[in-house]
Parts: structure tokens; sequence; C-alpha cells
């Protein structure tokens, strides 16, 4: 089952494949990691601060946050 999390990336422009860790390295909850069998990477639990480091600092844009409206 495929469930929606906050944040989101874009499979074809991660390239985690090729050594990139940043976003994983940013994130203060630790609850990003690189799937290293697909070389992409990905939210590993469903929570999140909405700080958007991994979103700013990804350097092939690849990553969206979606912020809940609430918290806008
Ligand atoms: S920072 Fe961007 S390119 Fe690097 S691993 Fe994360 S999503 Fe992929
Ligand atoms: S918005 Fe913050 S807490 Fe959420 S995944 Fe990105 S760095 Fe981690």
């Amino acid at each position: 089952m495929k469930v929606k999390v906050p944040v989101s990336i874009d499979a074809e422009k991660c390239i985690a494949s090729k050594g990139c860790t940043v976003c994983v390295d940013v994130c203060p909850l630790d609850v990003l990691v690189i799937d290293v069998k697909n070389g992409v990477a990905l939210m590993q639990y469903d929570e999140c601060w909405y700080c958007t480091p991994c979103e700013v600092d990804c350097p092939t844009h690849a990553v969206t946050v979606e912020i809940p409206y609430l918290l806008k």
C-alpha cells in the first residue's frame, strides 16, 4: 500500500545513486534514508517538523515538503 507522506522525493531528480546524502544529513529527525537498492532518498517514518532544509539544500530540487495548511 502506498501511503502519502509529507516529504516526497522525485526519483528522476534524486542523485543518491551518485553518493548524495544531503537531505539525510540535514534532517534533524533522521526520518530520511537512502534506499540503496533503488538509489533514491525516501522518507522512512511519517514524522516531520516541516523545517525544510531537506528541500532547500537538495542540489537537484528533488525534495518537496508539503506543509499542512494549518501550519502555513
Ligand atoms: S539531497 Fe536531493 S539528490 Fe541528494 S539524496 Fe536527498 S533527494 Fe536525493
Ligand atoms: S522538513 Fe525537516 S524534519 Fe521534515 S524531512 Fe525535511 S529536514 Fe526532516
